[in-house]
């Protein structure tokens, strides 16, 4: 599997493109605006998408994925059904940070723990990170040992959860618990800045290093 990054929106948020080598199918993760941008970019590579996939309902995460999922005709999976609340006062939100062009949606498939999204011959691990949102989800690949970890986990921060339905606590059992099992030789994309891996986290992060 391989990957590109494309920060989006005034919040740089990284929008990553995966694809599989062997078929040439491509899944986008957060699109959260700039879907001429993210257009062209699936065009350059040359990779065929397939599917849009969302972390959690934050506008700069999920702000282009209708227009996404329109342009190419494929489905918009994920986040977790708890995040509905967000999706259904996304238009209103944008408006309110003034990003043009958002489009309310429901998801052709809520994600849950333990669930699979397949693209190509590859396989992504579902797993339910409930604190910076209640429906916020991770995608792992196993095999090229890499996650897509949304607004969960930065290098060397975490999450805010002082947004509307978040909450402290389950944030950093959501961290230790579903996302530290995975492997400290993960390498991780957070949904903005510098990518890191959850070994180093656990040495460094001032927030969730295991010494603390
Ligand atoms: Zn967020
Ligand atoms: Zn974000």
């Amino acid at each position: 599997m391989k990957y590109q990054i494309i920060p989006v929106t005034p919040f740089q948020q990284n929008c990553t493109l995966l694809w599989c080598e062997e078929t040439n199918q491509a899944a986008i993760v957060d699109p959260g605006g700039e879907s001429p941008l993210l257009i062209r970019a699936i065009e350059t590579l040359g990779v065929k998408l397939v599917k849009v996939l969302l972390t959690h309902g934050h506008l700069d995460h999920v702000g282009a994925a209708t227009r996404i999922a329109k342009h190419y005709g494929v489905p918009i999976v994920g986040p977790h059904k708890y995040d509905l609340f967000l999706l259904e006062e996304l238009e209103e939100q944008c408006a309110q940070f003034g990003l043009e062009g958002c489009l309310q949606f429901t998801p052709d498939r809520w994600l849950d723990e333990g669930d699979s999204v397949v693209f190509g011959n590859q396989n992504l691990l579902v797993r339910h990170t409930p604190g910076h949102t209640p429906g916020h989800v991770i995608f792992f690949s196993e095999s090229a040992k890499l996650a897509s970890v949304g607004d969960v986990l930065f290098a060397g921060g975490i999450g805010r959860s002082d947004f509307p339905r978040g909450n402290y606590a389950d944030l950093i059992s959501s961290i230790r618990e579903k996302l530290w099992p995975l492997g400290n030789d993960v390498q991780f994309i957070p949904g903005h800045g510098p990518m890191s891996t959850f070994g180093d986290e656990r040495q460094t992060n001032p927030f969730v290093a295991d010494r603390l």
